[in-house]
């Protein structure tokens, strides 16, 4: 398992990228190979998910995903493996990058009006990959730019040991594409536009909202004059592209498509993360009480959710209990993760051990893919001298998700436990590594090594400290 991982993280590595670029100062190479896209942006994945605009929420990444992979889905490369990501950032924007990887602003999330027009914004970025926009403005750059990509990706990942460099890195990618001009043409707007709107509309979503969304904004914008959301500025609205969009979706009948309940209950998570908690539960009890435009169930989840973090178990609870019977009543299923998730929370705050283990042995079986939950199961077994089975959720997810630091950081604890000190580390090791801290994690690994084991485990962490030097040694190369 660790094997595996640690081989993508070599693979993914700048050296591997400057080895598999065949002339990195050739102007005449005008295509990026798909492991090459991969490569840039696995990498700035890897910067990203280590900084503080990563928003390291997993319902709403869990969310971004479903969606997501549902368009994905129905583009030409269902195979490709995007990974969506949220950022922590009030400004309205939602950016691509090579080979896949595609991150969505918290700002966007709240300023879009539906699901359809997120999943607009969504199927118009997958567009952009699928087209290879990005990568081909990288590549067809006059002679430097390929050469600047690569040389980026060395200076990001030498940077990591240094928090300050750290902290600037999404700030050094963002301003790299404004700095080399990387804007999309018309050309690949008008591209990725129909090609969204066909996503769009193979996966069931209403195709009316994206010119709806596209209006809005631009509508938005003329009061802001100079402070164009960033999505404006990477993705120029026209009036020819507005016009060409409405005219394909007007000999389409409209379709309402109503909201997931997730997309409901993702964005009051957002409206409460801005309150404090006093605020929050004013500001929900307000809308109820009001039967205010918004729906009941997302704005008592918001309730409960405020009351909690407030530390009014009490009056959780009860507020819980009307939440379960309105989802039970509604059209929405009963059977929804992130309200089950929440539950899970009031009943371990109210301190019943053993009911909370039992209602978490049920959760975790009926949403064994919802990491949240995973997450507090995890946390709640350790605490309660249950870290052996812990360890055996936690190996499973990780096959599933093998760059989640936080499944790594619960499994080095779990194996703190049972007193296992090179696993510990071990584990350890790989969460620094995903976050790009090579340093740190071979740090780790030297422990790993001095706490001792079988002679199988030992020769497996020296394996990996050879990669990480490897890796190291190219990055420090003069
Ligand atoms: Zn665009």
């Amino acid at each position: 398992m660790k094997k595996i991982v640690l081989a993508l993280l070599l693979c993914f590595s700048p050296c591997a990228v400057s080895d598999g670029l065949p002339d990195l100062g050739d102007a005449s190479q005008t295509v990026l190979t798909p492991l090459q896209e991969r490569q840039i942006g696995q990498q700035s994945m890897m910067e990203i998910r280590a900084s503080k605009q990563f928003l390291d929420d997993p319902e709403i990444n869990d969310y971004l995903n479903k969606i997501g992979d549902k368009l994905v889905e129905n583009s030409s490369e269902p195979g490709l493996g995007f990974e969506f990501f949220a950022i922590n950032d009030l400004s309205v924007n939602a950016f691509a990058m090579p080979g896949g990887f595609i991150g969505v602003n918290s700002g966007l999330l709240l300023t879009v009006q539906s699901e359809s027009e997120l999943a607009a914004v969504l199927s118009h970025e997958i567009a952009h990959v699928t087209q290879h926009h990005l990568a081909r403005m990288i590549a067809g750059q006059q002679g430097d730019s390929l050469m600047s990509m690569a040389a980026l990706a060395v200076a990001i990942l030498a940077a990591r040991t240094s928090p300050q460099v750290t902290e600037a890195a999404i700030a050094t990618v963002q301003a790299h594409s404004i700095q080399k001009r990387l804007d999309y043409t018309r050309a690949n707007e008008q591209e990725a536009d129909r090609i969204g709107l066909d996503i769009l509309q193979k996966s069931d979503f209403n195709i009316h909202a994206m010119p709806e969304f596209l209006v809005r904004l631009q509508k938005a914008t003329r009061l802001l004059d100079n402070n164009a959301p960033n999505y404006l500025r990477t993705h120029p609205i026209t009036t020819d592209r507005v016009a060409d969009i409405e005219n394909r979706v007007q000999k389409q009948p409209y379709r309402l498509v109503p909201d997931s309940l997730d997309f409901l209950l993702v964005r009051t998570k957002l409206i409460s993360s801005q309150k404090t908690a006093v605020d929050a539960i004013a500001y929900f009890s307000d809308a109820l009480g009001k039967q205010k435009h918004g729906n009941p169930i997302a704005q008592r989840y918001g309730l409960v959710e405020a009351l909690l973090r407030n530390n009014e178990t009490g009056r959780a609870a009860q507020e819980l209990g009307t939440l379960r019977k309105l989802a039970g009543s509604a059209q929405y299923s009963r059977n929804n993760a992130m309200l089950e998730t929440l539950a899970g929370r009031v009943k371990r705050a109210e301190g019943n051990q053993a009911a909370t283990l039992e209602f978490y042995r049920t959760a975790v079986q009926n949403f064994p893919q919802h990491r949240a939950l995973i997450y507090d199961y995890a946390d709640l077994l350790i605490q309660n001298n249950q870290a052996e089975d812990a360890t055996k959720m936690l190996a499973a997810q990780i096959l599933r998700h093998p760059s989640d630091t936080t499944l790594y950081d619960l499994q080095a604890r779990a194996y703190a436990a049972q007193g296992k000190v090179l696993e510990q580390h071990k584990a350890q090791a790989y969460s620094y590594a995903w976050q790009g801290k090579l340093y740190a994690a071979l740090e780790q690994l030297e422990l790993a090594k001095k706490a001792g084991g079988s002679f199988y485990q030992l020769s497996t962490v020296e394996s990996d400290m050879r990669e990480l030097r490897e890796i190291l040694g190219e990055v420090n190369k003069p």
